[in-house]
């Protein structure tokens, strides 16, 4: 995937280093290690290209692992999403499929190994007493009582923990490491707590669950993984990671290195699962796959293609330092793989009737338009044109605005494919309401012919004959939030939900948008591009979701807000 344009960046570098070394004999193991707490998000698109990405450039593997060791909040939907959506963005894991509870035998082997070693201990403090002593950033923390148990008593006790016989939050398992360590990760933190719930893996055989910054380290280490790249929050926690495998030396096979990469902030979302779980079950968006949300499966549904999105991921690239990405950009590279390869269509989302009225009625004039017109490859589709034709209805204005190129009373325009008509008197009903736009045909400068070249009008509008247009629902959908920062400190992220981000119309569309494919992608000339709904869409009864305007139009918008923070 490394192409000669693709910049190159510092874990890469790292990576060639090892390799000129021959510090892990070239190999090159990465993963991606989703807690299954909810659905993937554009965030965790830019790890997963990220890590896919690397080892498919280095003739490495990347793992897909569940760091599944918090059976409170996961779920086998949420294993079954991200599975899906890893697969959808074009990666694969092979046979690597793993969870961190396949290894809750050996973590709970390698605890007990820390025990004996005195290396970890049993503390019976309530959790806000390890809260207390724990110390802050300018004061190291305390000792608990029962930092200096003697290993035998830790262990029986950590047996009985595993046994059952204590209640939740009754005891924990610590590591001994530095209670007056600056960094407060290695002031003796938990690596096991006493949980009684059902594991949606291992079921009810364990009550005491592993901690992540425990479970990570030896997991990256079991699977061999070379490169162990995380965001830059966990930076803070490496030195726990190197200390719990410096321990376990003789149990595990090699020690991973960790390296830090800058999460991915995007402008006009929200990307913690937390705020996003909040959306879904406050029903203040239609479920996980809206197509407002910025989850790959809403993302997919409102007709992101994983090419577009693994452009994305590419063009921002990885770095240590933290910045906002604006929507913007995610939105023009949508724009750039779409114009590539959707066909072109066209629908008329706000029809007004345009009447021909020296066209002979029942008479179809057969018009050709092309599907792409970078693509004549790509060939034409028929258009008939008739009498009566809807237009749109901001193809028209009866007093034209400076600028305005489109139909007004007097004036010409091209009717795309098609002839050039000239408006020469309108209908309106009792409230001034525009129902009918006449106009005459001129016959000879039908598209495509050597009349059509004798004169030049500047407009030019779409249409669709109203025999053969068909009424479909229309779901037009913009950003889910108005501010670019719409969780900045201090803001509550739902006072500033679009209010016009979903509006559900009937529009017309041509005969060839009847049998559209459930995620096909059409751009409706002018319009913007469209979706045909993944899920909603059936044989003959296509529904379309807007994925994009042609161009930005937030940029006026966004400009009077304030973009930073
Ligand atoms: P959240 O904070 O949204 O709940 P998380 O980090 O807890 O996300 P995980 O399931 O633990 O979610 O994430 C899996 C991987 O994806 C981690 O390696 C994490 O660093 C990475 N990741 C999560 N969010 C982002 C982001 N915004 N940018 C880049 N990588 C991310
Ligand atoms: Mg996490």
């Amino acid at each position: 995937m490394n192409t000669p344009s693709t910049p190159t960046h510092f874990i890469r570098n790292i990576i060639e280093e090892d390799n000129r070394t021959g510090k892990w004999n070239g190999r090159v193991e990465t993963r991606f290690p989703p807690e299954p707490n909810g659905y993937l998000h554009i965030g965790h698109a830019k790890s997963i290209c990220l890590n896919f990405g690397l080892a498919l450039e280095y003739n490495g593997i990347c793992h897909l692992r569940f760091d599944d060791t918090n059976p409170e909040k996961e779920a086998q939907e949420y294993v079954d999403a991200i599975i899906e959506s890893v697969r959808w963005l074009g990666f694969d894991w092979k046979e690597h499929l793993y969870y961190a509870s396949d290894y809750f035998d050996r973590l709970y082997e390698f605890a007990e190994y820390l025990i004996v070693r005195d290396k970890a201990y049993v503390d019976s403090l309530p959790a806000d007493e390890i809260r207390k002593l724990r110390g802050t950033l300018t004061e190291a923390g305390t000792n608990s009582p029962y930092r200096n148990r003697p290993a035998e008593e830790n262990l029986d006790l950590f047996r009985r923990m595993r046994a059952g016989e204590f209640a939740d939050g009754a005891h924990v398992l610590r590591a001994k490491i530095d209670m007056a360590s600056p960094n407060i990760n290695l002031r003796d933190p938990v690596i096991y707590r006493i949980r009684h719930i059902h594991h949606q893996r291992t079921g009810d055989k364990w009550c005491i669950y592993p901690m992540y910054d425990y479970t990570h380290c030896i997991s990256d280490a079991l699977e061999y993984i070379t490169h162990s790249l995380c965001t830059l929050e966990f930076e803070d926690h490496r030195p726990l990671y190197d200390w719990v495998l410096d321990q376990l030396t003789e149990k595990v096979p090699c020690h991973p290195q960790q390296i830090e990469f800058a999460r991915l902030n995007l402008t006009y979302s929200v990307m913690s699962k937390r705020k996003l779980i909040d959306l879904v079950e406050n029903k203040l968006v239609d479920g996980w796959d809206d197509p407002r949300m910025n989850t790959l499966a809403g993302l997919r549904r409102r007709g992101y293609t994983p090419a577009a999105i693994r452009l994305f991921a590419e063009r921002i690239g990885i770095s240590k330092a933290d910045s906002w990405i604006d929507m913007a950009i995610l939105e023009d590279c949508l724009r750039e793989d779409l114009n590539e390869h959707a066909l072109r269509r066209i629908a008329v989302l706000d029809p007004v009737l345009l009447v021909i009225d020296n066209f002979a009625e029942g008479h179809e004039e057969i018009c050709h338009a092309p599907n792409h017109p970078q693509k004549p490859e790509l060939g034409t589709r028929e258009l008939l044109l008739t009498k009566r034709l809807y237009i749109d209805r901001e193809d028209f204005m009866e007093i034209p605005e400076k600028g305005f190129f489109r139909l007004t009373p007097g004036t010409e325009v091209r009717l795309r494919y098609a002839f050039i008509v000239k408006c020469t008197h309108l209908v309106k009903d009792d409230q001034g309401k525009i129902l009918e736009i006449h106009c005459m045909y001129d016959p000879d400068t039908k598209s495509g012919t050597a009349g059509a070249e004798t004169r030049k009008v500047r407009g030019n509008i779409h249409w669709l004959s109203t025999t053969h247009a068909k009424a479909v629902e229309i779901r037009l959908y913009d950003r889910l939030f108005t501010d670019p920062h719409p969780d900045a400190e201090g803001k509550d992220f739902k006072t500033s939900l679009n209010p016009d981000s979903k509006r559900i119309i009937t529009g017309y569309v041509e005969p060839a948008l009847c049998n559209a494919l459930p995620e096909q992608q059409f751009q409706f000339e002018r319009h913007g591009y469209f979706v045909a709904d993944p899920i909603d869409t059936k044989p003959e009864k296509p529904v379309f979701n807007r994925t994009a305007s042609l161009r930005n139009t937030w940029e006026k918008i966004s400009n009077k807000s304030t973009i930073n923070k």
